[in-house]
């Protein structure tokens, strides 16, 4: 069974403060996460390998976002996200 079958997908945007390494300007930027949440029981047609993987799998999100483009409007460079955690329990 596919590991993403533990999950319910959707996405969300959280802020985060990024610093451009071109302009050094700080700016929010609404990033954009993949949000997985356990289901809250298994699907069916799991067998015992998928049961024991369930049992610790945890919630989590990974970041979608690799890169943003300065808000500086006499900057404006696309710039790596760099410095934010990309993955994290919830
Ligand atoms: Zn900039």
């Amino acid at each position: 069974m596919d590991e993403r079958a533990y999950y319910t997908e959707s996405q969300a945007t959280k802020p985060a403060t990024l610093n451009c390494p071109y302009c050094r300007g700080a700016e929010s930027y609404e990033l954009r996460w993949m949000v997985r949440k356990k289901k809250d029981r298994l699907p069916s047609g799991a067998d015992e390998r998928d049961r024991a993987k369930f049992a610790k799998a945890q919630s989590y999100m990974v970041l979608l976002d690799d890169k943003v483009g300065c808000k500086n409007p006499r900057c404006r460079r696309p710039f790596d996200i760099s410095g934010v955690k990309t993955m994290a329990f919830l």
